[in-house]
């Protein structure tokens, strides 16, 4: 752990850290009335404070989604048994949740086995399986190897590819001991295999940026860093940088312009939408979904409703972790107007959402439009 993380754990728990030893941003450059007073009393820490909202406008909840929801980022619990399938069926029921891309990827018997419990069950016509592909140990031959098996789990029945984990890129070494990248020609027949067939690819690339940015207190995800060692690529001997990483995600949908690639939580760029709209002008086979990441579009409503219109044809539905109690916030956002309101998960924003505001017809792309163009295997009706 680098020292500089540690005096800053320190600190934050004996609350001793003067606020002038604190770096400055811009803003707070010029002085102002009290500058240099301290707080009377403790000051509580990021955990603490949680300042009851005195704001009174209106407030339009929306438990069930408008129009009919395809979950293309659906991380369920394991459809094997009838009484898994039933209880994430009825979630699914109360939240106009029509159709779960179950994007766990499952490959061979246990992909052989979902989808047989999932056709004997009530909700057989509510689920639709994606395969996963085996990216470790990467060597010579292992492209058209994991492509036949990506064939196999086609015909089975699965109906695309992913969610490719952020292991690929970030950490998975090959035979040879070097980072796997993600632009490695090895993979090209999977890929290619993949085109042929016409079934999408789900890739998690990276993560977000300030995971690779040093941990200090203009990080704007400190308390998820202080939180989760996982999730630290602060080092450079063992991990790319983000820009290195995403250089090689561009190559990799460039050089596959007959794949379909869906990236991930909009390509860790909600928090710069202008870059992600640069990726869909120059690659029209590439598509992005929103999950986990709208604490960045509920803190921009005007700037992401242009971006939603405007790209209305590339973005899909996606939730990542099934907490059925989350969705709520996204129709929320998404659908009404409202303003400064609760997140949902502390660590990923400080900060209160408001609403896009979006037109029915861009709504309804974005909720199962534009997955059943990309996703054929996805059952109509309903
Ligand atoms: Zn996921």
């Amino acid at each position: 752990m680098p020292r500089r993380f540690i005096v800053l754990i320190v600190g934050a728990l004996t609350l001793n850290v003067p606020a002038a030893a604190q770096e400055r941003g811009p803003g707070q450059l010029r002085p102002r009335p009290g500058t240099g007073r301290q707080p009377e009393f403790p000051p509580p820490t990021i955990l603490d404070y949680h300042p009851r909202s005195t704001l009174v406008v209106p407030a339009h909840p929306v438990p069930r989604a408008r129009f009919p929801v395809v979950d293309f980022h659906g991380h369920p619990p394991a459809l094997t048994s009838e009484e898994a399938i039933n209880r994430v069926g009825a979630a699914m029921d109360s939240l106009n949740l029509q159709v779960m891309v179950n994007a766990s990827g499952s490959s061979g018997d246990r992909l052989i086995q979902q989808i047989a419990a999932v056709n004997a069950s009530r909700y057989k016509d509510r689920f639709v399986m994606f395969t996963t592909l085996n990216l470790r140990d990467v060597g010579p031959g292992s492209g058209t190897r994991i492509a036949a098996q990506l064939e196999a789990d086609v015909k089975a029945g699965a109906v695309g590819v992913g969610e490719i984990g952020k292991g690929f890129g970030l950490s998975f070494r090959k035979t040879d001991g070097t980072r796997l990248k993600l632009d490695d020609p090895e993979l090209d027949p999977v890929w290619e295999t993949a085109a042929r067939l016409k079934i999408p690819v789900f890739i998690h690339v990276g993560d977000p940026a300030e995971f690779f940015q040093p941990i200090d207190y203009q990080n704007e995800r400190w308390l998820e860093l202080a939180l989760f060692p996982d999730r630290r690529y602060q080092d450079r001997s063992r991990f790319p940088s983000f820009e290195e990483l995403t250089a090689e995600r561009d190559r990799l949908f460039a050089r596959h312009p007959r794949t379909i690639w869906v990236v991930a939580h909009l390509g860790w760029h909600a928090n710069d939408l202008a870059r992600l709209g640069r990726m869909f002008d120059s690659m029209p086979n590439l598509y992005s979904e929103v999950g986990a990441v709208l604490y960045d579009l509920g803190r921009q409503p005007r700037t992401a409703r242009e971006f939603f219109i405007k790209y209305q044809d590339r973005l899909l539905f996606g939730k990542d972790s099934f907490q059925p109690d989350e969705y709520p916030y996204y129709w929320r956002v998404f659908e009404t107007n409202d303003e400064y309101f609760d997140y949902y998960r502390d660590y990923h924003a400080f900060w209160k959402l408001y609403g896009m505001g979006l037109p029915d017809s861009v709504l309804q792309k974005i909720y199962h439009e534009n997955a059943r163009k990309i996703v054929p295997g996805i059952p109509r009706g309903g």
